[in-house]
């Protein structure tokens, strides 16, 4: 089996296409070797051998060490130079790249090969000692951390790591020699600083510094495919849904150097603006600098021309000025890569005296409204077509277009507190948090959380995912946690250089203002600006390109897609956000509203009645404000679909708890208080999800299903005879037999038949369908759809007696299940294919054996998550139904699954 993949001006091995073995890394290393891009030869470890090193607990599969030494020969006579040569050193990186970019969450070991044997030899050759310590003192920092620490599972200590201890040693010794930059120190300084880290090493690790080229290389190795598996990375997966079982590759590639002086360089760009998505070349750079400084948020990068620049870097000097010939050519490659792979790319690349040298490049992560601008340009230039342009924008992405931005009214007469780059767009207001581990604590209480670092570090990300907006003192925009923050459309402000935090104290200043824990500030991620205390949000304006784009969508679509709405707000709502109809709408929810009141003391009289002659009298009292509440929704959805559900949740739920109440009921009724206490109690419930609700509440009380068909009916024909279009469709819900819809439905027929009567219409148009939720009523679909001319999927229900996990109660366990990878996600979130998905499959085909015009949607939850939506495309449904903020989501998902 090949475990290594070499690339070089003269012979490379892999291409673009063999991502999944190489990782992204070094599959565009070798498919940039190949277009003739100026790349530093080099050779990739498979993804396979990672698995392989990994499952066995260290080891390397036969065959490997053979092609790596074949692979390293090749290397040096491209170079021209012997790994471990005294006079011609090799000096190499090793890199790690998965299948999908986990930016920051892996781990790289530059200048491996620096030795003592090898440094008098380099010295010599580059006649710049200065230099060479400097890689040293690097290389010591990375291997140290990287191999001889966090490798061997040794677990730093208090946060107080070697790479910790190292800085500090560094921080010290620039302090007693007054010193502010890293570039003030000469080369004693290095060389001081080179043998204090040594030694330092020794001590703390307890094994001395390896001074052999091959033990580093065999080390860095070894280290890079641990860290596939360090808690970084699998945070990471676990969020991204990455399988563990992809691996990551390695690369190992010819060190070229940024740091050799002032016409050397490093740095990362966007072939176009991966915040707004605008198509201008947007990078950063750092002159005598190498890799790692630009993205790991510790120097703020200056602009690389002037479309990058922004008020805060006014002076900078961008690399466009400062080196003229290297930024052209960076320019001519960035065309040819866009171009090449149609896509916008994030590249990083390093100048080695004035020499430009590509490290890396791979599609770029981006904010939902850039891809959506980059899409509709690159369809507008011909780049792309139409399908892919579709599929270039997740459905999730959607999400940060309708997200809230802070308020231009009000934004324009806040005073601003401080500025930082604009790094993740849309606004966010919270409670501060100064560490990762209180932004999750905070966040489990307050819904908005801001966390503030010093600088964007990749050890937060958990802290990042539980806030709503991110604040940093440091870093650039293309920061690790500048693109984490914007691959996931979050707010994110860094480089904020006024503040200064003081974290182990929970506070920080920003001018003469101090602000705790817990104060509240606002960021408009779009600007980079930050304010004291609570701004409006509101929502982004709908504008026309995202209109565009959606009409475009649609036409793909074969799903339809319905909104779960209980009023008329959210019904113009979900209208206004394309829904096709109304797939749910809860009559319960009219109760619980603010203002109900009225309507809230009639249910409960009805609930607590005792006689017969009580009851009848107070449902026929509650029938007005059920048809009114109907008939505003069937109006403002006009000519398109509602499906009404028969009253659903548990008694209960309804009962009046507080004194006030009871006395007030007590009155009403005419019975004694102590009377109605004891209706109360004697409606408890030990499992009320599965005790008297739903149907069986449409049974018991027959009255109460009378009224709400009626009312159905009599909105339908009202709003009929005023010329309007209603298409209502009524909805039994929890039912698990077919005799109970034969209860039911007579009930209906009679009422239907009785009100066209009374206003004088030949019919009532209207359909009749069941929820399938339970999974009796799944298992006999033949049954159910000899009365259901439609059946709608009520996957939360539906999941939680599947699973046998009560809805209320997954809090408690759920959380461990998914740590513990016991299930693979919340099923409650993303339908669970083989098991609840199975007894849908077998609904629909024994539903539509019975009935073959048998209309098929989905209600639950999962109606507007996108993995659940392919999973409703493939089982053949006719339409999902979602909450009306997913519609465009929902959508965009079912043109996905249809292309
Ligand atoms: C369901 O169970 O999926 C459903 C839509 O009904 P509810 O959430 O109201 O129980
Ligand atoms: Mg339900």
């Amino acid at each position: 089996e090949k475990y290594v993949y070499s690339f070089n001006g003269e012979k490379t091995e892999g291409d673009a296409s063999l991502m999944n073995l190489l990782g992204g890394k070094g599959a565009n290393l070798a498919e940039m070797a190949r277009l003739g891009i100026p790349v530093p030869p080099g050779f990739t470890i498979t993804t396979e051998c990672c698995n392989a090193f990994l499952r066995s607990g260290g080891s390397y599969p036969h065959g490997y060490t053979e092609q790596l030494n074949d692979a390293l020969g090749r290397l040096e006579k491209n170079m021209g130079l012997a790994f471990g040569d005294p006079d011609n050193p090799l000096l190499v990186s090793c890199r790690s790249g998965g299948r999908q970019s986990m930016p920051g969450m892996m781990e790289t070991v530059l200048n491996v090969g620096l030795t003592s044997g090898t440094i008098p030899g380099l010295i010599k050759k580059t006649g710049n000692g200065r230099f060479v310590y400097d890689s040293y003192r690097r290389l010591i920092m990375m291997y140290a951390d990287v191999v001889m620490e966090k490798a061997e599972g040794i677990e730093a200590m208090n946060g107080n790591g070697i790479r910790n201890q190292l800085e500090k040693i560094l921080a010290a010794f620039k302090e007693t020699r007054n010193l502010q930059n890293d570039a003030d120190l000469t080369e004693d300084d290095l060389k001081t600083l080179c043998g204090l880290f040594t030694e330092r090493v020794e001590t703390v690790l307890g094994e001395k510094f390896p001074d052999s080229p091959e033990a580093q290389l065999q080390g860095a190795i070894g280290a890079v495919f641990k860290s596939w598996n360090g808690k970084r990375a699998q945070s990471y997966r676990r969020i991204e849904q990455i399988p563990d079982s992809w691996g990551t590759g390695v690369t190992v590639q010819a060190m070229v150097f940024g740091n050799m002086g002032d016409t050397s360089a490093t740095g990362v760009a966007f072939t176009r603006n991966p915040a707004t998505g605008e198509n201008t070349f947007f990078g950063e750079w750092l002159a005598n600098a190498q890799g790692e400084d630009v993205v790991a948020g510790l120097r703020t990068p200056a602009p690389i021309n002037d479309a990058t620049k922004r008020e805060t870097n006014k002076g900078v000097t961008s690399l466009e000025v400062a080196m003229p010939g290297a930024y052209n050519e960076l320019e001519a490659i960035r065309n040819t890569l866009e171009r090449h792979y149609k896509e916008m790319l994030d590249i990083e690349f390093t100048i080695q005296n004035k020499r430009l040298y590509m490290l890396q490049c791979r599609v770029g992560k981006r904010t939902g409204t850039a891809s959506l601008v980059m899409a509709m340009e690159m369809l507008e230039e011909g780049l792309i077509d139409e399908v892919t342009a579709i599929k270039r924008v997740k459905p999730q992405q959607l999400n940060e277009l309708l997200h809230p931005i802070v308020d231009p009214e009000e934004e324009s007469r806040a005073e601003c507190l401080t500025e930082g780059l604009p790094a993740g767009p849309g606004g966010a207001f919270g409670h501060l948090a100064f560490t990762s581990d209180d932004a999750v604590k905070l966040a489990k209480t307050h819904p908005n959380v801001i966390l503030v670092r010093e600088e964007t570090n990749p050890e937060d990300i958990e802290g990042m995912r539980a806030a709503s907006g991110i604040l940093t003192a440091r870093g650039g925009m293309t920061s690790h946690a500048a693109l984490v923050a914007r691959g996931w459309g979050k707010c994110c402000i860094v480089g904020a250089g006024d503040i200064t935090i003081h974290p182990s104290m929970n506070k920080m200043q920003i001018g003469d203002k101090t602000f705790n824990q817990g104060d509240i500030l606002t960021l408009n991620g779009t600007r980079g600006r930050v304010y004291e205390g609570k701004l409006k949000m509101v929502d982004a304006t709908e504008d026309t390109r995202f209109q565009k784009f959606m009409q475009m969508a649609d036409a793909y679509r074969t799903m339809g897609v319905r909104a779960n709405a209980d009023t008329r707000e959210d019904a113009l709502v979900a209208k206004s956000y394309g829904a096709e109809g109304i797939g749910l709408f809860r009559t319960e929810h009219m109760f619980y509203s603010a203002g109900a009141d009225d309507r809230l003391f009639i249910l409960r009289k009805i609930i607590l009645s005792d006689t017969e002659g009580e009851r009848k009298a107070a449902v026929q009292e509650l029938e007005p404000y059920v048809k009114e509440e109907i008939k505003e929704t069937l109006k403002a959805m006009n000519g398109m679909p509602v499906t009404i559900r028969a009253l659903d949740p548990p008694l209960h739920e309804f009962v009046p708890h507080s004194r006030a109440k009871q006395i007030e009921l007590a009155e009403a009724l005419g019975v004694d208080v102590t009377e109605i206490k004891r209706r109360c109690e004697a409606l408890q419930e030990s499992n009320p999800m599965m005790g008297h609700r739903g149907v069986r509440l449409g049974i018991s009380v027959p009255d109460l299903t009378e009224m709400q068909v009626k009312a159905v009916f009599e909105a339908t024909a009202e709003l009929a005879k005023d010329g309007f279009h209603p298409q209502p469709e009524i909805m039994i819900p929890v039912t698990c037999d077919v005799e109970e819809l034969v209860f039911v439905r007579k009930i209906v027929n009679t009422t239907c038949e009785e009100v066209a009567r009374r206003y004088g219409l030949a019919s009532i148009v209207h359909k009749f369908g069941t929820m399938i939720e339970i999974p009796r009523s799944a298992l006999r679909a033949n049954q159910m759809a000899e009365l259901s001319e439609f059946f709608s999927f009520g996957t939360n229900d539906l999941t939680q007696l599947t699973y046998g996990f009560s809805r209320d109660d997954v809090g408690e366990f759920l959380p461990t299940y998914l740590e513990k990878k016991i299930l693979p996600a919340d099923p409650f979130q993303t339908l669970d294919p083989s098991g609840v998905g199975e007894l849908i499959k077998i609904a629909v085909e024994r539903g539509r054996k019975t009935r073959p015009d048998l209309k098929l949607g989905i209600c639950g939850e999962h109606g507007g998550d996108p993995d659940s939506v392919r999973f409703c495309y493939k089982a053949g449904l006719d339409y999902v139904s979602c909450s009306p903020y997913r519609i465009p989501i929902a959508r965009l998902a079912a043109a996905h699954a249809a292309i």
